[in-house]
């Protein structure tokens, strides 16, 4: 899908509701179904599977066009298809059976409540909730997920359970119609505000053995983290290359600014054909500070894109009725660092292998 255009349909859309996705709820129901009906969450998920098939990278690629129009159309399209690729990785039959039909269809909505679990791995925080057996092949699950996005009822949630049988978790996939699971308001985010951003409290929820999409979490995790990472990527890849342009667009300082945003285009390209190479050959399942860096990398290129398109806006941009794309970019371009793992995550992990490598 690389340098193809979105369905013209979604593109509209995403035009004419970029700003108020980001500044309100109004139209949060739907996201998810704008980004269904153009198919894109389907791409790159096997045919077998009931996918449109394609490369891994095609999948990326599609969450960087959208969000080169809107980071929250981005996040919640990240969301969806992350938590299809947990099924298409899980190694329960049981559990892609349940949710996939129906997470293609767009009749659910995917969520992954994962944050807490890469902290909990980074040894930075415990697992906030926990399972206990229940019946033969069932747990009881309570605890509480306090930031999950794509919330749009239904939804299916991941989420990292500490149980007693064993000390590292296990990963649930938790339906949001249980009883026992109760989804907050919307948060008051800054931005991003129709992402369907909130919590999640889950009391004594039953759920039975479908539910398991992976019992030793942490090998669950290592497969699943290469596309959560990747796709994750899309959102830095698209939101830069908009603000790029931009900054090339807007004004007469576009002969000072060029030299840098040739660096940052060919920076984003290089970077790009990195998660390529590095999904197709399946490096970053052993290699994972290779996919760190990269999005450490990604993440200094947006924020060096930003400032290209202020700099090249001058003060207009601070006019609030004269750029509003270059406001809601920079609002969005903060999300960047601090989507799970955070980037303060990333460089605490880099360090720690750096110290060990000594
Ligand atoms: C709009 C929005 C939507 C979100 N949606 C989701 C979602 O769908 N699912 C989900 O799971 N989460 C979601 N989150 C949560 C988000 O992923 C967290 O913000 C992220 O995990 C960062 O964690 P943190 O806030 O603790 O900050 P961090 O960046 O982790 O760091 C905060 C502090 O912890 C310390 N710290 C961090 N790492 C280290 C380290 N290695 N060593 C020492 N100290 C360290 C630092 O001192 C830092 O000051 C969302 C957040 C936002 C804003």
């Amino acid at each position: 899908m690389s340098g193809a255009q979105l369905a013209p349909a979604l593109l509209t859309w995403l035009q004419s509701h970029a700003q108020s996705l980001n500044q309100s709820a109004d139209a949060a129901q739907q996201v998810l179904p704008q980004l269904v009906a153009a198919g894109l969450h389907r791409i790159g998920v096997p045919q077998a599977l009931g996918g449109d098939g394609g490369e891994a990278i095609d999948a990326v690629d599609a969450i960087a066009h959208v969000a080169e129009h809107s980071l929250t159309c981005a996040f919640v399209l990240w969301s969806h298809r992350a938590f299809i690729d947990y099924l298409c990785v899980s190694d329960n039959p049981a559990a892609r059976e349940t949710w996939l039909p129906d997470l293609l269809q767009g009749r659910i909505a995917g969520a992954t409540g994962l944050s807490n679990a890469m902290k909990f791995l980074s040894q930075l925080e415990p697992l906030q909730v926990e399972a206990t057996p229940e019946g033969q092949d069932g747990w009881r699950v309570s605890g509480r997920l306090p930031w999950v996005t794509n919330l749009r009822s239904p939804f299916v949630v991941a989420a990292a359970v500490q149980t007693l049988q064993q000390p590292m978790p296990m990963v649930l996939a938790i339906d949001g119609r249980l009883d026992g699971v109760a989804r907050s308001a919307d948060l008051d985010l800054l931005a991003l505000r129709a992402s369907n951003t909130a919590a999640i409290q889950l009391d004594s929820v039953k759920v039975g053995p479908e539910a398991v999409l992976g019992r030793d979490g942490l090998s669950f995790l290592k497969r699943a983290r290469p596309m959560f990472l990747s796709l994750q990527c899309g959102m830095s890849l698209g939101l830069a290359r908009a603000s790029l342009l931009a900054a090339e667009q807007v004004g007469s300082a576009r002969d000072v600014l060029q030299p840098r945003i040739v660096r940052a285009r060919a920076q984003l390209e290089t970077l790009r054909e990195a998660i390529r190479a590095g999904l197709e050959s399946g490096r970053f399942v052993t290699d994972a500070p290779a996919l760190f860096r990269v999005r450490l990398e990604l993440a200094a290129v947006v924020q060096e894109s930003v400032q290209l398109e202020l700099q090249g806006s001058g003060g207009r941009a601070y006019l609030g009725d004269h750029l509003p794309d270059f406001g809601r970019r920079l609002q969005e371009s903060a999300f960047i660092p601090v989507v799970t793992p955070s980037l303060t995550q990333l460089q605490g992990e880099l360090s720690k292998l750096a110290g060990g490598a000594q």
